[in-house]
């Protein structure tokens, strides 16, 4: 089983693919994750990616693809992979359809998960994780069981994104809807592209796109 989660930034996307991940053993694949982790090594990518993330613009599709290229020979991603946050841009799409046709490999759905814009802010402002394990976490929708220890790992440092403020959410939106949204009639044009509504509460959110992959069979 192989998906795609689609919808905008601090839309839950990656907190949601974090849990189905936990349950049907599939791997989240965030190019988000693996360009900040690329941002703190130092790299030449890491160094390429930085300022346009920093300034809320989408990195470059050369970059991405050939990260998700090499990721998807890795061995650990036999029961599938849930793309979290790529693609991106229409090219990026028509690049996994090409990686995943050369690899042997199927895309069983794109789901949307919709929130309008005007929740985003608040979202995405307010959300941290933990630094040692990455739980999420929101000031808000989530605070930790215990004020300042990770409910997973017992750790106290948490971490919060550079790009998580007012002015780069604004820009990562207008990315989204000019440069990303074209990518749901691009899914929904062969019958792959599913809608959650991302309004609802974490755990329903997380049981209608069960229902999804469960309807796979
Ligand atoms: P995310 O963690 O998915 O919100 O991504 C954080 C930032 O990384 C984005 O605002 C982009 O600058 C960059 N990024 C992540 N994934 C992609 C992608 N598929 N294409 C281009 N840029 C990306």
């Amino acid at each position: 089983m192989n998906l795609v989660l689609l919808g905008p930034p601090g839309g839950g996307k990656g907190t949601q693919a974090k849990r189905l991940q936990e349950k049907y053993g599939l791997v989240q694949l965030s190019t988000g994750d693996m360009l900040r982790a690329a941002v703190a090594s130092g790299s030449e990518v890491g160094r390429r990616a930085k300022a346009v993330m920093d300034a809320g613009q989408l990195v470059s599709d050369e970059i991405v693809i050939a990260i998700i290229d090499e990721r998807l020979d890795q061995p650990d991603l036999a029961k599938g992979a849930i793309f979290d946050g790529f693609p991106r841009t229409v090219a990026q799409a028509e690049a996994l359809d090409a990686m995943m046709e050369r690899k042997g490999k199927k895309l069983d759905f794109a789901i949307e998960i919709r929130v309008p814009d005007a929740y985003i802010v608040e979202r995405i402002t307010g959300r941290f994780t933990c630094g040692k394990c990455g739980a999420g976490y929101h000031d808000t929708f989530q605070q930790p069981k215990i004020a300042g220890t990770c409910d997973s790992c017992g750790s106290s440092e948490f971490v919060r994104r550079p790009d998580d403020n007012v002015e780069t959410v604004t820009k990562r939106l207008e990315a989204y809807h000019a440069q990303t949204a074209p990518l749901l009639p691009y899914y929904d044009k062969r019958g792959a592209l599913k809608l959650v509504d991302g309004t609802m509460d974490i755990a329903e959110v997380t049981r209608a796109l069960e229902a999804v992959v469960d309807s796979a069979g």
